[in-house]
């Protein structure tokens, strides 16, 4: 569209060019003009040489080669007089040219449809900003910029899962021929810069299909409609060069929960918009490889609609890069610039917790922009130096970085949570421990369980409402203090006392009985009594409160008792950010070494005593 008018400005302003020229010609060619009464002598006296009669007007040749302009009143008794003159007459349809006929006629049409243009323009001008390639409202893009899987680094979990859908792309027929269906959708979520747009045309550059492309917030603020037609656009085209990707960057945008945020305008848009998707999602068969890719930073607002079974029923967490993965990161990009001797790109990734991939991106870059203004042929360690106090004073104002003080907290609460699940019986073994903050919990312990649990032991509960506390009894212990980091933690430890009190019969002085606490009309609650009195209440309080303290007590004995493993476990959660559950092993076993070394030392002390 606005290509189009950028032609069709062109095309007129030719035209007008044109016209001045042809007029500046045409005067510059003006003949002078002579009296019909000169001419009549100059035709006595044989200077005439040929005439060029049109209507009245006469243009004349003498015989020294001049021209000029007359205008015959009585053309018709000239003639005899130039023939007999042996005059060269010729003669000219006085009538307009077909063609200026022609251009008469289409000429105000072209000008109206200018005018209506420029109007329709400047209507659609929000919607319409982008450049001729979003004229469809979408970007197309082959592997003609193959991304691959080497840009992308730190996300391999994202990578090992992504493997798949790449060989489903290369070889669709493999696959069908087993009957096996194909994955549709895959939702990527995750903050704002992590390579969620880098994965997916690293899957279209990897297999080598083509990639379009098209984002979520373009729908907003559009006409009703529009939003609609485009989705189907883009379906129409990516279903002529299967197999392919689609990839909806923002995809919150349109697929957010009806009713979360937004103007009320934009909700028909956003609806029609989400419905068409759905449409096309559902629509095309089973031999038609595309696979669209969507990514969100707001999984928790998206329509269910979307997460359904056939749709973006595959959900990959792209989370920001720890130690390991931002020295990958650099490398990745420090490949593209010449490096000093001195730059050290281990340092670079221990001091950057909390960067992402974009922002270590446009730490290179910003050290390289340095560099290049004071005319030097490589990067060096004070660029990047220079370069990361700018990035980081860009990043404090959208409050994403992470103090110092902040990781120390975070190492020791993990940690305690971490070494519990060591010393508890009935728990699920550690996954990973880490410090990277994710979403709103700042730190992060992950459990596995050993097998799907339907019946909790009682035990089990008690370790698990243990481990929950153990977060805020390592602040303590170790630095001495208490933070509001500890807040989900005591409400689920909380939710599972109650529960063990009042629903599960596990507390001794209660018993085997069911209340209804918080009776907010959970359907599995009802059957539970809702009504009891003031002494049950309070027997039920002095109980749940009496089972939390039990289990911080207990918390706090095994931690001041593995004190040594809490500070040294912290320490290697500040250097690496995430551990394994081999790795705190290690650390484990090097505390007890340590110990054992520590208490020969004092029984040879005593025995020399
Ligand atoms: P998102 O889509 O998650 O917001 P992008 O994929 O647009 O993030 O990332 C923006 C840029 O940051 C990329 O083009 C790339 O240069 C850099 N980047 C982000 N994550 C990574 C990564 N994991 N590996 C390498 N580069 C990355
Ligand atoms: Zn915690």
């Amino acid at each position: 569209m606005v290509a189009f008018i950028r032609t069709l400005y062109i095309l007129v302003l030719v035209a007008i060019l044109g016209g001045i020229v042809v007029l500046f010609w045409r005067m510059e060619n003006q003949r002078p003009t002579i009296s019909y009464n000169e001419f009549l002598t100059s035709l006595e006296n044989n200077e005439i040489t040929e005439v060029n009669i049109k209507g009245s007007t006469i243009r004349l040749k003498d015989t020294f080669d001049r021209e000029f302009t007359t205008f015959s009143p009585d053309i018709q008794s000239l003639v005899p007089r130039l023939l007999e003159k042996s005059v060269i007459i010729r003669g000219q349809d006085d009538r307009p040219s077909p063609v200026w006929t022609l251009l008469g006629i289409v000429l105000p049409v072209l000008l109206i449809m200018l005018a209506w243009f420029l109007l329709a323009s400047k209507q659609m001008g929000k919607a319409d900003e982008g450049e001729s390639d979003k004229e469809k409202g979408f970007n197309f893009a082959t592997s003609a910029t193959p991304i691959t899987f080497r840009d992308v680094a730190g996300v391999p979990e994202a990578k090992e899962e992504l493997v798949e859908i790449i060989d489903f792309l290369q070889k669709p027929k493999k696959y069908s021929k087993l009957g096996a269906v194909i994955p549709r959708g895959i939702l990527f979520q995750g903050p704002p810069g992590t390579g969620k747009t880098l994965l997916a045309k690293a899957i279209a550059g990897e297999a080598g299909v083509p990639f379009y492309s098209i984002s979520g917030s373009d729908f907003v603020e559009m006409f009703v409609g529009v939003g609609a037609s485009r989705v189907r656009d883009l379906f129409r085209e990516a279903k002529k060069n299967t197999p392919c990707i689609i990839f909806i960057d923002e995809i919150d945008a349109v697929g957010g929960l009806r009713g979360a945020g937004g103007a009320s305008g934009g909700q028909d848009e956003r609806g029609q918009t989400l419905n068409a998707l759905l449409v096309e999602m559902d629509g095309f068969s089973t031999d038609e490889t595309i696979i669209i890719l969507a990514a969100t930073n707001r999984p928790d607002i998206l329509d269910p609609a979307l997460l359904r079974p056939g749709r973006f029923d595959r959900q990959i967490n792209v989370l920001p890069p720890d130690v390991k993965g931002r020295l990958e990161i650099l490398k990745v990009h420090a490949r593209k610039v010449p490096l000093a001797p001195d730059v050290d790109m281990e340092n670079i990734a221990r001091s950057t917790p909390g960067f992402t991939g974009a922002e270590l991106a446009s730490l290179v870059n910003e050290a390289a922009i340095i560099a290049g203004r004071t005319n030097r042929k490589s990067i060096d360690n004070n660029d990047f130096d220079v370069a990361k106090d700018r990035i980081l004073m860009g990043i404090e104002r959208k409050g994403m970085v992470i103090s110092e003080s902040d990781r120390q907290t975070m190492a020791f609460h993990e940690a305690g949570h971490a070494i519990l699940t060591q010393f508890l019986p009935e728990t699920d073994p550690i996954h990973k421990i880490t410090i990277i903050p994710r979403g709103r919990a700042l730190g992060h312990t992950q459990q596995l369980p050993l097998q799907d649990r339907h019946a909790y032991p009682k035990d089990y509960l008690l370790s698990r409402i243990t481990i929950l506390l153990g977060g805020r009894v390592a602040e303590e212990i170790a630095l001495n203090q208490q933070t509001t980091g500890a807040e989900d933690d005591f409400q689920q430890a909380v939710e599972i006392a109650t529960k063990m009190v009042c629903n599960w019969g596990m507390d001794p002085v209660v018993g085997p009985m069911a209340y209804a606490r918080n009776a907010g009309g959970f359907l599995g609650e009802q059957s539970a009594r809702s009504h009891y009195s003031e002494d049950t209440a309070r027997l039920i309080d002095h109980e749940v409160k009496k089972l939390i303290d039990d289990c911080y007590a207990r918390a706090k004995e095994i931690l001041t008792e593995q004190f040594d493993f809490l500070n040294f476990l912290a320490d290697m959660l500040l250097i690496n950010e995430t551990l394994d559950r081999e790795e705190m092993e290690i650390v484990y076993n090097c505390t007890k070494n340590k110990r054992s070394e520590k208490e020969k030392g004092v029984e040879q002390i005593t025995d020399v005593g």
